[in-house]
């Protein structure tokens, strides 16, 4: 028996969030996905939308890449999860790749199922390696909402409820290298950066600053943790953001892309001195699920994935494509628009108001293309579509979002919305 539309709507309302519900619904979205492939979501009621939004950086092989999913179809005809007590082979080739891919002096990973978990373990690695407790992320960074990471996510909505949280968690402007170097003193055990803040609105690290804070960290004796959770894999048009800047961390975070949009995992990765002490002490830090079979075997494709189809290149001359697209939109529609920014295809439409980035996303689902707003930062329209998306696709999402900003100026006109500075 399968379960109706109304079934759906109202057990979301008395089972899941009724609040979330009404804010889908205000989008026009309270309709069931039921399938996705490439850049495309099919809804229950015959609609395809093309996906701009990418699961927020989920998708960048785009929804079911055949590749990872015949190897997580393979992998569950041998074996699921794992035992606990055996080596685990999808496990070791995948910290063994990784080790290999990522920047620098990375050597050892840790691997859990979502990103905030992996910010946990670089949390506490950076802890246990330094025997130091403090910890300095930036403002309107996001690096997770369970209480550790979202002690490092400066933004007071999120954090506000939950007060206290936890002690020595520090913040400093993003890309401000001198508030950086007076914060750090004795008591600093890490500094936790994103290379481009996402969910804080889109903002790509200034040309010298992850350089300048690297040579800072270095002096200080204190560890860099870059939080790729969501430019990794290939997003920005590098297969890790930190290598535009030519800037190895001390850890490195990585989940969303990472699975292949297939299977969800985290990974927390570090130098062989950062690991030194979680060697000595290897159940300090644990997840039942961490490095699960499957979830291995999707990371592997995808990694597979990433350098066979030069995944990072397409999000680089994609990106240029769409930002030239969308500036030039910005250029004719400046009432509605007032910022265009990213790196490759990380981009940001910043609105005049973020009631208008709000108008801006419904009209957008009118013309039957996903968005939506950066977290942190509701006025910035965030588009990260798949790094496969063909450029035709491309294309056609600025037909659709030119259409978009007329039906944004028309409702504004007709409600006299002025623009706020
Ligand atoms: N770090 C960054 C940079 C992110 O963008 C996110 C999620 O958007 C997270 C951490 C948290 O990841 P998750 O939602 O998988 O816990």
């Amino acid at each position: 028996m399968s379960t109706s539309a109304d079934e759906i709507k109202l057990w979301y309302q008395r089972h899941v969030n009724s609040g979330m519900f009404a804010a889908l619904a205000f989008l026009g979205m309270d309709v069931a996905e039921v399938e996705a492939e490439g850049w495309m979501i099919r809804t229950a009621d015959g609609r395809e939308f093309i996906d701009c939004l990418g699961g927020f950086g989920v998708y960048n092989f785009g929804h079911r890449h055949p590749r990872i999913v015949a190897a997580v179809k393979a992998q569950l005809d041998r074996m699921a999860m794992s035992s606990r007590l055996a080596l685990n082979p999808r496990l070791a080739e995948l910290a063994h790749r990784l080790a290999a891919i990522t920047p620098g002096e990375l050597q050892y990973t840790f691997v859990c199922n979502s990103g905030t978990e992996a910010v946990e373990a670089a949390l506490k690695l950076a802890r246990l390696a330094t025997g130091k407790p403090g910890i300095i992320s930036a403002r309107n960074a996001f690096h997770g909402k369970t209480l550790g990471s979202l002690s490092s996510t400066h933004r007071e909505a999120f954090q506000k409820p939950f007060l206290p949280l936890m002690q020595h968690f520090g913040e400093v402007p993003f890309g401000d290298l001198a508030a950086l170097e007076a914060l750090i003193d004795d008591s600093t055990a890490a500094v936790l950066l994103e290379p481009v803040q996402g969910e804080g609105g889109i903002h790509v690290a200034p040309d010298g600053y992850l350089a300048g804070v690297r040579e800072l960290t270095r002096d200080r004796g204190v560890l860099l943790i870059l939080d790729e959770i969501q430019t990794g894999i290939g997003r920005t048009g590098a297969n890790f953001a930190c290598e535009h800047w030519d800037v190895a961390p001390d850890i490195m975070t990585l989940a969303k892309a990472l699975g292949g949009g297939v299977m969800p995992i985290g990974a927390t990765i570090g130098t062989a001195a950062v690991w030194e002490h979680f060697q000595e002490a290897p159940t300090v830090h644990s997840s039942t699920f961490g490095g699960n079979q499957l979830a291995c075997s999707a990371a592997l494709a995808a990694l597979d994935v990433l350098v066979d189809e030069k995944i990072a290149g397409q999000a680089q001359t994609k990106g240029a494509r769409m930002l030239a697209g969308l500036r030039a939109l910005a250029a004719e529609y400046p009432e509605v628009i007032v910022d265009v920014r990213g790196i490759g295809l990380m981009l940001g439409l910043e609105m005049a108001a973020p009631d208008i980035s709000q108008l801006f996303i419904a009209n957008m689902i009118e013309q039957q293309v996903i968005v939506a707003y950066t977290l942190n930062f509701t006025g910035v329209v965030r588009l990260e579509p798949p790094l496969v998306m063909p450029e035709s696709v491309i294309d056609e999402v600025l037909v659709r979002i030119r259409a978009a900003l007329d039906g944004t100026r028309q409702v504004m006109e007709q409600f006299g919305l002025a623009p706020q500075n």
